[in-house]
């Protein structure tokens, strides 16, 4: 069994000092964690945080990735190339957010998907379900629709899928233990034919994930790690998330 993974996403937040500060705590204070751990930078931060992370075990990881793989004309956007070329192992995509505010759908999530391999990258991919679909008992409907995205690809020898609740997200509702386990279950079964079975499949739990439950979320079955917001901008809270994953 793979060690559990521990991304914590800073989302837009960050100033130069804040991050020299909090990436100096988590190096201390995660050199002998067992779980991997990495930190999902803002793009314009990704280069101070590879320098402040050089030498360390926390892996950087960016937000988003153009969906554009060869470097071009394509104003704002960053390539997946240059985030390699930055020293990024991770980028999330699909995150509910980008979902709801940049309209990310499918389409252009496979586009991405496919630049960040292109690029030798892991993408981790964000899914969930929003309140209304879970209330109208379409959850799991919903994020194998979402699992699609990842239908005959060449994803390497692993495949990293992070579940977020879109209600638990920002919100300190956290899904049940019951709810994960069965989502996270679900989606292992979902996810296997799709990407076949040489390939490592992680599932990562997201949603007001803390250090008060951040234990019993990482104990149940199928879930193979954290994808930390809110909690992850405290180096205490983020620390005792990653040990509690040891
Ligand atoms: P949260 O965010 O931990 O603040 O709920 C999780 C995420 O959006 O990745």
């Amino acid at each position: 069994m793979s060690r559990k993974l521990i991304i914590g996403n800073w989302k837009m937040h960050g100033r130069l000092a804040r991050n020299a500060e909090l990436i100096d705590a988590l190096r201390a204070g995660l050199a002998a964690c067992e779980a991997e751990v990495g930190v999902a930078v803002p793009t314009a931060y990704l280069s101070q945080a590879s320098h402040a992370l050089a030498g360390s075990t926390i892996a950087l990881s960016a937000q988003d990735a153009s969906r554009f793989a060869d470097d071009g004309a394509y104003t704002g956007e960053t390539s997946a190339n240059m985030l390699a070329d930055l020293g990024v192992s991770y980028v999330l995509l699909g995150h509910s957010e980008r979902r709801q505010y940049f309209q990310e759908d499918n389409a252009v999530l496979r586009e991405k998907i496919e630049a960040v391999l292109k690029a030798g990258l892991k993408p981790v991919l964000c899914i969930g379900e929003t309140l209304a679909e879970r209330e109208a008992g379409e959850h799991l409907l919903v994020t194998e629709g979402q699992l699609e995205v990842l239908k005959a690809l060449e994803l390497g020898d692993e495949c990293i899928v992070a579940y977020e609740p879109v209600w638990a997200i920002g919100t300190g509702k956290v899904a049940s233990i019951e709810q994960v386990a069965q989502m996270h279950a679900h989606l292992k079964q979902k996810l296997l034919p799709i990407v076949g079975c040489s390939v490592n499949i992680r599932v990562l739990y997201g949603g007001s994930v803390k250090s008060d439950n951040a234990s019993a979320i990482l104990a149940t079955p199928n879930v193979d790690g954290a994808l930390v917001g809110g909690a992850s901008l405290d180096a205490e809270s983020f620390k005792k998330i990653c040990q509690a994953a040891g």
